[in-house]
């Protein structure tokens, strides 16, 4: 959601765009998702973690947690990733 906020000052008016986009994995935009994200992480095993990070696996895209979207983003956890 992109929404335009104007500020006056002396006349002269200012836009910022996405001054009040919601972060999407923390606080209120989690609500969106289903249990608020929280779910078993197919990739580290761990439950009642937020798996909201989409990565691509081969053809498919897989929800992970944060941790193992940052392990996979620097090329590690490729064991894991193929025991999928
Ligand atoms: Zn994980």
């Amino acid at each position: 959601m992109t929404v335009f906020i104007s500020i006056r000052y002396i006349g002269v008016t200012l836009e910022i765009e996405g001054a009040d986009m919601s972060k999407a994995h923390r606080g209120k935009g989690t609500v969106e998702f289903e249990n608020r994200g929280r779910a078993k992480c197919p990739v580290c095993k761990r439950t009642a973690v937020k798996a909201v990070y989409e990565v691509e696996v081969g053809e498919n895209k897989i929800q992970v947690c944060k941790q193992c979207k940052a392990g996979i983003a620097h090329g590690k956890l490729k064991e894991e990733l193929a025991a999928l």
